[in-house]
């Protein structure tokens, strides 16, 4: 492209694409290692930009220069200085680039040695070298063209070695120079570079010239011409570097202030929280730990990719997210914050937790007190962690002591009297009875954990409705209870439903044992099974009996963990029904009571027609 040629807006952009790319590659490097995969994946954005540059403009070299505070590319002004090149225009001053070119075919390995050289840390980058730098890494497609103290005409943080180099560089004629510079500098003779033998517009001499020129005119003898320049030389460098350390000085005192403010605000909310979640820059999941997973109550599958303000899981969560997840360069951030999720929840926690301000009201700590709900949810963890250990060491033991009892019972049962038989008759049914309830609370927390599972096939319901009633027959005898099978003759009809044997077993004994417990001598049990009225894709499952019957609002409460509503304890730990609905629940039914205190009570339950017999009887319809 030729000066006076104006670029096309696109072209402009995508200089501009590459100069944010490459001042982020930048930023990269200086925080991370350059080998590190983050500002590796940076260096290779800026790097394909540079190509999509040169092949889209057709240009046979690309000049950035920075002069008075504006980006120009090939002198046409793309950029005015922005966040986004701070660190770039920091290491242009440093290095004393004037601007850096950049021909076709540049290779990546370039690329990243540039970025290498620019994220040299300030106070050591004067005594770089870039040209050197560059070339010692094999660099040939990127030429770092060092500012002139001519051109200049102030101090510059001048490389040591650049002075010895004394590289006069060509210069394209940048526009705002000529406006915004001090004084023009003095016309050179024009000098051609070895690379690029263009027509030169302007040549300018290196300040190594300028000091040897000087001290040749001024002194007469060689041997004393070299000292009194090298130790000119030396007094210079001196200068230089308190000067660029000076002028860096503050820059540096800064940023240390913003990195120590915003890693100490980091610190107070990693410490009072525990899990992680990474978000992209529109607030989609890309990455959570365990203990987040732990917190959302699902696995990260679940959950990537989705927007984190859509609502999670429950009413018991909130997210609280900044509006700018980007932050701006052309304007101030946005203090507005978008939350979601439960209400009460937020206002909760926001009730429990105060900031810590100092007293120029920057946030330094938190204090707290436990939420109901988490003082609640801790409580109830505790609770699980505490049944999940005691039963599993009881268990074994106890299974132990129930089969002694059992083979003594066997044994024995001839050789003792009545009053010794009764007693170890009574040892056997409550030694079953306590492991009854050791298996109870294994499975409950076995269900909490999510390590019960339920494999539903498709099966007849009236074998299981038989097993159990044959299994607790003896024990309704034992109390003169009739426990029977209602409308036996009508089960063939029912279709098939979509059952685990074992499982739904498992829900009929809570619900018949209890209905055998919680009803007196004489009374009556009946079990039986329709196809569900509302629900037609769906078989119900009733147990009725003639017991004491459940108050309304007793009935609310049955189902949940650990209640037990019956004055009179009987034996059980008040987790037979809240079993039971998680099993039906894990078997997409439904489970209900219908009750009136004194007049006995139904427990219903549905299970769902398996998929063949529902084809089946759309197809008779
Ligand atoms: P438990 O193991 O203590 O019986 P459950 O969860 O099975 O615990 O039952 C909870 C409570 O519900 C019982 O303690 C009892 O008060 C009441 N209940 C359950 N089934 C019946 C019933 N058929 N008749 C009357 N009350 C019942």
């Amino acid at each position: 492209m030729n000066d006076d040629q104006a670029a096309s807006p696109r072209l402009l952009e995508l200089c501009r694409r590459f100069l944010k790319s490459f001042g982020q590659t930048v930023k990269l490097v200086s925080l991370y290692s350059a080998g590190h995969p983050v500002p590796a994946s940076s260096q290779r954005e800026s790097w394909q930009l540079l190509h999509e540059l040169f092949t889209e403009s057709g240009w046979d070299e690309i000049s950035f220069s920075l002069v008075a505070g504006r980006w120009l590319a090939n002198g046409q002004l793309v950029a005015d200085s922005a966040q986004a090149y701070e660190l770039l225009a920091i290491a242009f001053r440093c290095h004393a680039l004037q601007s850096v070119t950049f021909l076709p075919d540049c290779k990546l390995y370039e690329l990243s040695a540039l970025c290498e050289l620019a994220s040299t840390p300030a106070n050591r980058a004067y005594e770089t070298d870039a040209s050197d730098f560059l070339k010692e890494r094999g660099v040939r497609h990127i030429e770092a063209n060092l500012e002139s103290f001519v051109r200049a005409r102030r101090v510059r943080p001048l490389a040591s070695t650049a002075v010895q180099s004394q590289r006069a560089t060509l210069l394209k004629p940048p526009v705002p120079v000529a406006q915004t510079s001090a004084p023009a500098a003095p016309r050179q003779p024009p000098q051609q570079s070895p690379q690029r033998p263009q027509a030169p517009t302007q040549v300018s001499v290196g300040f190594g010239s300028f000091i040897k020129s000087i001290v040749e005119r001024a002194v007469v003898d060689p041997q004393e011409r070299a000292r009194i320049y090298a130790e000119a030389v030396r007094h210079i460098e001196t200068a230089l570097a308190q000067h660029v350390s000076q002028a860096t000085h503050k820059l540096l005192l800064e940023k240390q202030g913003v990195v120590n403010e915003r890693l100490r605000t980091e610190n107070v909310l990693a410490t009072v929280t525990e899990g992680k979640m990474v978000v992209d820059q529109e607030g989609r999941i890309l990455m959570m730990d365990q203990a987040a997973e732990d917190l959302i109550g699902r696995p990260f599958s679940d959950v990537a990719g989705k927007n984190i303000l859509e609502k999670l899981h429950g009413d018991d969560q909130f997210v609280a997210l900044a509006k700018d997840l980007v932050i701006p360069e052309n304007r101030p951030i946005s203090d507005e914050v978008r939350t979601s999720g439960g209400v009460q929840t937020l206002s909760a926690f926001r009730q429990s937790m105060a900031l810590v301000h100092d007293e120029q009201g920057r946030v330094v700590g938190t204090y707290a007190v436990l939420p109901h709900a988490a003082k609640y949810r801790e409580t109830q963890r505790m609770q699980e962690e505490f049944l999940a250990n005691i039963t599993h060491d009881l268990k074994a033991p106890l299974t132990s002591i129930c089969s002694a009892l059992e083979v003594l019972s066997e044994k024995l049962g001839a050789h003792i009297d009545n009053e010794e038989g009764e007693f170890l008759d009574i040892c056997v049914r409550n030694s079953r009875t306590l492991r009854q309830m050791i298996d109870e609370l294994l499975d409950f927390s076995k269900l909490q954990s999510g390590r019960m599972s339920v494999r539903p096939e498709r099966q007849p319901l009236e074998p299981l409705l038989r097993e159990c009633v044959r299994a607790l027959l003896p024990w309704a005898r034992s109390k003169k209870i009739d426990l029977r099978l209602d409308g036996a003759e009508s089960m063939a009809e029912l279709p098939q439903v979509l059952a685990d044997r074992g499982r739904v077993l498992q829900i009929l004994n809570n619900l018949v044992s209890n209905a055998i417990k919680f009803t007196p001598e004489g009374g009556r049990v009946c079990l039986s099974a329709e196809r569900g009225q509302r629900d037609n894709d769906a078989v119900v499952v009733r147990v009725k009996d003639t017991g004491c019957g459940i108050s309304p609002s007793d009935q609310k409460l049955i189902f949940d963990r650990f209640s037990q509503v019956q004055s009179e304890r009987r034996g059980g730990v008040g987790l037979g029904l809240a079993i039971a609905r998680e099993l039906v629940l894990q078997h997409r039914g439904r489970v209900w009571v219908d009750s009136e205190e004194g007049h006995g009570s139904t427990f219903s339950f549905t299970l769902p027609v398996a998929a063949d017999d529902k084809a089946g009887d759309d197809a008779a319809q």
